[in-house]
């Protein structure tokens, strides 16, 4: 298998100009606002990895047999590139996301891209694109992805694949959520099962939380809680985030991974940094009934929910079919707010990077 491939460089013929991009950036959102370019790299069996390509992002052309659209055999990633204070351009653990990447390549019988090509890709976009990368809050947020191509109905892994990597200007993810977030307890619908795809990254474990997310936003909420689909007690994680729960004696809990929950690169970074701030961490279950006699209590202080697209984001209220609650003053709290602004400050090179965790393209 070849892994020293060399990527050819089709530029944009008639690039977005300045005026047009900086109009875009005002206000990005999330994920509407597209660079100028995307990496795609092909994967044939027999032949491994080719044709690593920087080209202008266009529409694809696929064939209506393609496997992805019938078995829905495909896998992404999720990371950010920032700006620094000293113009500089820095990504966060990209080698984290390349190492989950092929494990999801693994979970789904799919090949698994060397991290060289991985971390190779983000860093070719992240310098063509460099000018779409926000100022302020903003980030640009990289979204590799891996899907089967090959024309075939019949059900098997797929001899053919094609990666791609896009890029997107973005701002802040919950938009006016610097405050507090509320969840929906889905007490119905369950995200991941034991044996099944939980721990890897695929679009199919969003398929099937979109009816629940739906169901969270008509009950008012941001967003879905989901809990075990064993024995619905247990509480797993948000649609797309990690869950933490930070009690009155200043320690923590995260539900532990064990094959149904997804392994957050923030949640891993949460982990380290509130370890080393001399804060307990514990990795165990944690039920539906106990958050809510803790919040109750007074023993629950703060809950946050945690990955790359909103950082750290606290979580005030709980709504679910059996009665709402309210966490402390269902605002942030300063465990919450200290593990933020310790994350932040290293993705944005503005704390010392003691854990190796940046890397620097530009
Ligand atoms: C991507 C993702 C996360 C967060 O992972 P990070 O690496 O921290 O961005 C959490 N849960 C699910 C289901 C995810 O897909």
């Amino acid at each position: 298998m070849t892994t020293a491939l060399t990527f050819t460089h089709l530029p944009h013929p008639a690039p977005v100009s300045a005026e047009d991009r900086a109009a875009r950036l005002v206000d990005p959102g999330f994920g509407r606002v597209f660079t100028d370019h995307m990496v795609t790299i092909r994967y044939t069996e027999g032949r491994g990895w080719h044709d690593a390509k920087v080209e202008p992002r266009a529409p694809l052309s696929l064939d209506p047999a393609s496997a992805v659209l019938h078995y829905a055999q495909e896998i992404f990633e999720g990371l950010k590139a920032y700006r620094t204070d000293d113009g500089g351009v820095c990504l966060f653990r990209p080698e984290a996301n390349a190492a989950r990447f092929r494990l999801s390549a693994r979970r789904m019988g799919m090949p698994e891209l060397p991290d060289e090509l991985f971390v190779g890709a983000l860093e070719e976009l992240v310098r063509i694109d460099r000018d779409w990368i926000p100022g302020g809050d903003g980030s640009l947020y990289l979204r590799p992805f891996m899907f089967a191509n090959e024309v075939f109905l019949g059900v098997k892994p797929s001899s053919e694949y094609l990666f791609i990597t896009i890029a997107s200007s973005v701002g802040q993810y919950f938009k006016n959520k610097a405050e507090a977030v509320s969840v929906w307890v889905s007490q119905d619908y369950t995200r991941a099962a034991p044996g099944g795809t939980g721990a890897a990254k695929c679009g199919g474990n969003y398929a099937a939380s979109l009816l629940a997310q739906a169901e969270a936003i008509a009950h008012g909420c941001d967003q879905v809680v989901f809990l075990d689909a064993v024995e619905r007690r247990w509480v797993e994680e948000l649609g797309g985030m990690n869950v933490f729960f930070v009690f009155d004696d200043g320690s923590l809990t995260t539900p532990p991974l064990g094959g149904t929950i997804l392994p957050g690169i923030t949640r891993d970074s949460i982990i380290r940094l509130a370890q080393d701030a001399g804060l307990e961490v514990r990795e165990r279950p944690y039920s539906l009934d106990d958050w809510r006699a803790d919040a109750a209590s007074g023993h629950l202080r703060e809950a946050f929910a945690c990955g790359t697209a909103a950082a750290v984001t606290p979580i005030g209220t709980i709504k679910s079919g059996q009665g709402d609650f309210t966490i402390g003053n269902g605002g942030s709290g300063s465990v919450t707010q200290g593990l933020r602004t310790a994350l932040v400050d290293i993705q944005r090179g503005r704390a010392p990077d003691r854990y190796n965790w940046v890397r620097r393209v530009i």
